[in-house]
């Protein structure tokens, strides 16, 4: 039996309504359990964000570039 499914649209703001996740490495979209084996299988590779400086890690590249540019790199103010 199957029910009825409703056409997918793609929205960051209501993601809890539906079981799909985002890849995080090629944003591909699929359920979960996909996704779960998708990352294992396809990204074998878990790229962790660390600091090559001080090796500190990070959760995403975002903070780990903010940190290496506030912490590592002697940026003039402004
Ligand atoms: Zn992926
Ligand atoms: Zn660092």
């Amino acid at each position: 039996m199957r029910k009825k499914i409703p056409p997918p649209t793609i929205s960051t703001r209501n993601a809890a309504s539906s079981k799909r996740s985002m890849c995080r490495i090629c944003s591909a979209i699929m359920t979960t359990s996909n996704l779960w084996r998708h990352e294992r299988t396809q990204h074998s590779m878990p790229s962790p964000k660390k600091c090559i400086i001080c090796n500190k890690a990070f959760k995403n590249k975002y903070s780990l570039r903010e940190h290496h540019r506030m912490t590592h790199e002697n940026r003039p103010a402004q």
